[in-house]
Formats: C-alpha cells, structure tokens, sequence
C-alpha cells in the first residue's frame, strides 16, 4: 500500500492543505493534492486541485444541519474527502505549520498532549496564528486519535542568529524569561535556502537577503544558507509593513495608545495585528491587489510607505552581512507584483543591485532571475514552498507509529 501525508497549515478562517505520496524506495514526496477549506466558522467551503493543477473539487461542506460549522466538521470533511479519492493510501502523519516554537522547539516534534500544552503557552504572543494552529491539531486528534502529528515552526529556522541578532536590549531577568528576537516564516525560508545553490551556485552560501512578501511580511538575512538576522522579532508584528500588521513601531506608541488614549489591551491587539499596515494607511484593503489597483492618495501612499520599510529594512539587514551578493523575492506580492520589486529594486541601487525590467515584468511562475548580467546583486524570483518543507520534516520525525489508512476507492 502506498504511504502519504498530510500536510496543515490552519490560519483564523482558511485551512489550506497539501497531501504528499511517499515514494518507496527512495522516500521522494511527491505532491498529489492541495488545497483550501475557506469560511470555518461560517458556511464552509472544500476546494481541491489535483497534481496537475486541475479544480477537483470546490462544494460547500455540510456535514449537519447547522450552518456554522467548526474546525472539526471542515476536517471531517476533508478526511472524507480524502478517504474517497486518495485510494489505497495508508496517511502516515499529519505535518502542521505551527508559527511560535518559542525558546524550547528549536526542531520539529511530535505532538503530545503536554507539547500541545507547552504550544498553548505561545498564544499570546502569535494571537493571530497560533490559536488556529493549534485548533486544527486537536480537532484531528479528536476525529483520529490514532495518527501521528507532527508540530513544525516557523520560528525554528532562525535558531542559528547570534545573540545580538536575538537580544532584545531589556534587563537580563525579562530576556531569560524568553523575551528575545524568534524570527518567523522560517518554513519559507528554509526552503528557499534548500534550493539556493541549485539556481544561485557557488553565491548561494554568500550574503543572501530573502524577502518573504506575503500576507505577513519579513526579511531574512542568510550566510552559508544559515539565518543570521532577520525583521521579524519576539512576535510576527515586528519588521516590514504588512497587510494588516503595522511592523516596527516605537513602543512608546503602545505605551501612549493606552494611557493617553485609554484603549485597552485587546484593542490595542486588534489595532496592531488587524487595523494597521496596507489596510489602515490605505484604507481601503490589506491586499496588495486591491490596494495596487486603486488610484486614491491614501493607496499610493501606503505602497510608497511599504516600498521605503523593505528599502530601509533592506539596509538595516545588509549591514550585519557586511554587504549584499543576492536578494530573492517570495510569497504571494514578492513573487507576483512585479511594479513591487522594480520600486524595492530601484531603492536598492545603492547596494549594487541593477534590475533587468524585462525579465521582472516576464509573465513567468518558477523561479527566476531578474537581474542584469552586470548587476553586482543578483536579484531572483523564487515561489516558496512551506507545505513541502512541512512534509520533509514531517517524514524526517516521523517513525511509522500511529498511521491511518485511507481505505477507500478513488483518485
Ligand atoms: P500570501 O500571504 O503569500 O498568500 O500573499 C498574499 C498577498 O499577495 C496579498 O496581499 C495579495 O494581494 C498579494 N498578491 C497575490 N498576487 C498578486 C499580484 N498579482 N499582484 C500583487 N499582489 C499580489
């Protein structure tokens, strides 16, 4: 029987999911199906592509009469789902992007009902991902206690900064209490570091900037293809301005949000992690398309803020590398806005980067370089791939206990 995993990553009202063939003998994974549940918590929906990008499935999930259906009806459904196309596979694990590891997972783990414990500790300071995280762990543990499930951190890659890429400049007594820089979408990273040298060669283990672009938004500075510093900090507010996240920001503005403005906690949580960045200098919206294709003052000036945070950031990532050899942009605006790049590119001049416009503007999906021959930086395009490094990890902790078999015909 074949072997498969499961691949989670369970974001507040999305669940966006991947399911891998393990190949025997070589353990190559090979992608069969991804795919989303939109609006848990509302009227969910089910949406597969297959392995050729084809819309396999995209239908309402109603497994009861209620409308408003949880976490653990949208997996349901999923399993089902799963149970009836992905014929003759045994799942092996679960793999889950679980966004804060803190101080004590610095490598994936298998989740146990203390580890969940310990991961629930983390809440506070990834309000916006790690509640969702979690939840999708114990709504499968619900439906099938039996499977393996593996927790794999976006903080981890960022395990190899140095002290002073972590140290936050507080009193010693509030860092040992684990008040320090994490970093986050290490997922992303360590993937696009996985397949640096097969695009960059021998400049890959040289002074690397990546830009993860997405939704959430930080820089990672990488040496030997190792985080070194990165913008994202003790939470993933902290860095670039992002969709809804304001990035740094003086924290005598909390300190005044509340005692001069009277807001409370909450409010200010909300301000910070949902109100701010694009949406609340735009006004408009927190996603760059919309906000691109918008002509009012307010839209361009939150592009023009957002362009001069990754130019400023940018710097203030070049100077622990001691300069910049390539810069690589991912994510959903990194690797589609091409009008994003040629403004952060052109800002970057002074670092030696010189963009090839013409290959920016390209109507291209893999990776790719956008850089000219004469460009001192090399600048690329690279589409990350967190599922699949989920999946690697997943494997790699995985030790064939617990497996659940997909028994049905299908697929
Ligand atoms: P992610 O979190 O990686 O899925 O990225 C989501 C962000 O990418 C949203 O702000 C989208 O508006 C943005 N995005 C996706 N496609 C494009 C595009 N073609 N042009 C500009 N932004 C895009």
């Amino acid at each position: 029987m074949k072997q498969a995993l499961l691949v989670i990553n369970s974001g507040s009202s999305s669940v966006k999911f991947a399911a891998y063939d393990v190949a025997r003998p070589d353990s190559a994974l090979a992608r069969i199906a991804n795919g989303r549940i939109e609006g848990i918590g509302g009227k969910p929906r089910l949406l597969v592509w297959g392995q050729d990008g084809a819309l396999l499935e995209d239908s309402r999930i109603s497994v009861s009469a209620d409308p408003v259906l949880g976490p653990e009806e949208a997996f349901e459904a999923l399993f089902d789902w799963l149970g009836r196309h992905a014929a003759g596979r045994t799942l092996l694990a679960v793999g889950h992007r679980v966004v804060h590891g803190g101080e004590r997972f610095a490598r994936p783990a298998r989740v146990t009902p203390e580890i969940l414990a310990q991961l629930d500790g983390f809440t506070p300071l990834a309000p916006l991902h790690q509640p969702h995280n979690l939840s999708a762990i114990r709504a499968i543990a619900s439906l099938l206690p039996e499977l393996a499930q593996v927790a794999c951190f976006d903080t981890e890659f960022h395990a190899t900064q140095p002290w002073v890429a972590q140290a936050c400049a507080l009193p010693r007594h509030i860092t040992e209490a684990g008040v320090k820089r994490y970093g986050f979408h290490g997922l992303s990273y360590e993937y696009i570091a996985s397949v640096l040298p097969g695009h960059l060669g021998a400049a890959a283990n040289g002074r690397v900037v990546v830009a993860h672009l997405g939704n959430g938004a930080s820089l990672c500075a990488m040496q030997d293809r190792r985080s070194v510093a990165s913008t994202m900090g003790f939470t993933a507010l902290d860095g670039l301005m992002m969709g809804t996240r304001c990035g740094s920001l003086d924290p005598g503005v909390v300190l005044y949000l509340m005692s001069g403005l009277g807001m409370s906690v909450q409010a200010v949580e909300k301000l910070l992690y949902e109100q701010s960045g694009l949406l609340g200098v735009s006004g408009i919206s927190g996603d760059m398309r919309t906000v691109e294709a918008s002509d009012t003052p307010e839209a361009r000036q939150a592009i023009e803020l957002y362009v001069y945070r990754v130019g400023q950031q940018l710097g203030s990532l070049a100077a622990p590398l001691g300069g910049l050899d390539a810069l690589v942009f991912t994510a959903g605006i990194g690797e589609n806005s091409a009008s994003l790049r040629r403004r952060v590119c052109e800002d970057a001049a002074w670092l030696g980067v010189a963009l090839d416009e013409d290959a920016n503007q390209a109507q291209a999906s893999g990776p790719r370089c956008i850089s000219t021959p004469g460009s001192r930086v090399a600048v690329w395009v690279i589409p990350t791939n967190e599922e699949l490094m989920i999946a690697r990890h997943t494997q790699a902790v995985l030790q064939g206990r617990g497996a659940h078999d997909w028994r049905a015909d299908g697929m």
